[in-house]
């Protein structure tokens, strides 16, 4: 295939709707693969291993970052997250569109190591909106919910960072905008997608 393939981090604060957005463009996008991540969090009720995450043990993971196993790793609230490095540089190479859902500290992470990928973040319609949809993770302990208010609040502030920003307010919205971004960034000349017309013209 002559076009490359690229990353795009869709990034925000917890709760903010990442997953939702996710599987609501997953299947319709020609050629996007989803990158699940490893996280020594243990599971939700109906997560499931190697569809969601790869819930590792601590142990497992630490093995991991020795190995250079992971693109970015980052702690949040007391349990690692990180991207495996060899599925997305296989897609990636591949021609493949790959997609992964990260925390802004692993988002700031990848911007240095992918400069090619496209980083978007995902904004709540308002800090209330966003209280409501932490606190609707009903499996999450009080202090849970505390603590990843508090960041949330913080890492408003990082959108400045990105290349395009999405308002998940309305999610019909949000799904057109982000076909809209991948669309704009696959036509982009640098992705060499001209040359598959070029050759047989
Ligand atoms: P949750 O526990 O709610 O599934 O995820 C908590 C946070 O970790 C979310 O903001 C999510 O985007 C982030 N996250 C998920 N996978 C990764 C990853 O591979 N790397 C990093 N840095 N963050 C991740």
């Amino acid at each position: 295939m002559s076009r490359q393939g690229f990353l795009v981090v869709l990034s925000g604060p917890s709760s903010v709707g990442k997953d939702t957005l996710l599987e609501a463009v997953l299947g319709h996008i020609p050629d996007m693969v989803y990158s699940v991540s490893a996280t020594t969090r243990p599971p939700r009720p109906g997560e499931r291993h190697g569809v969601d995450y790869y819930f590792l043990s601590d142990e497992e993971f630490r093995e991991l970052i020795r190995n250079d196993g992971l693109l970015e790793w980052a702690e949040y609230c007391d349990y690692l997250y990180g991207t495996p490095r060899a599925f997305v540089e296989e897609m990636v190479a591949q021609g493949k569109i790959v997609i992964s859902d990260i925390d802004i500290q692993g988002a700031e992470q990848l911007r240095r190591t992918m400069p090619d990928g496209v980083f978007i973040f995902l904004m709540p319609p308002s800090l209330e909106e966003l209280r409501r949809r932490i606190m609707r993770r009903a499996t999450d302990s009080p202090e849970a919910i505390a603590s990843r208010m508090a960041r949330a609040e913080e890492e408003m502030h990082s959108i400045v960072n990105y290349d395009y920003w999405i308002l998940n307010a309305d999610l019909a919205q949000a799904v057109e905008d982000l076909k809209a971004i991948i669309r704009a960034e696959s036509l982009r000349v640098k992705r060499g997608g001209y040359k598959e017309v070029g050759e047989s013209l």
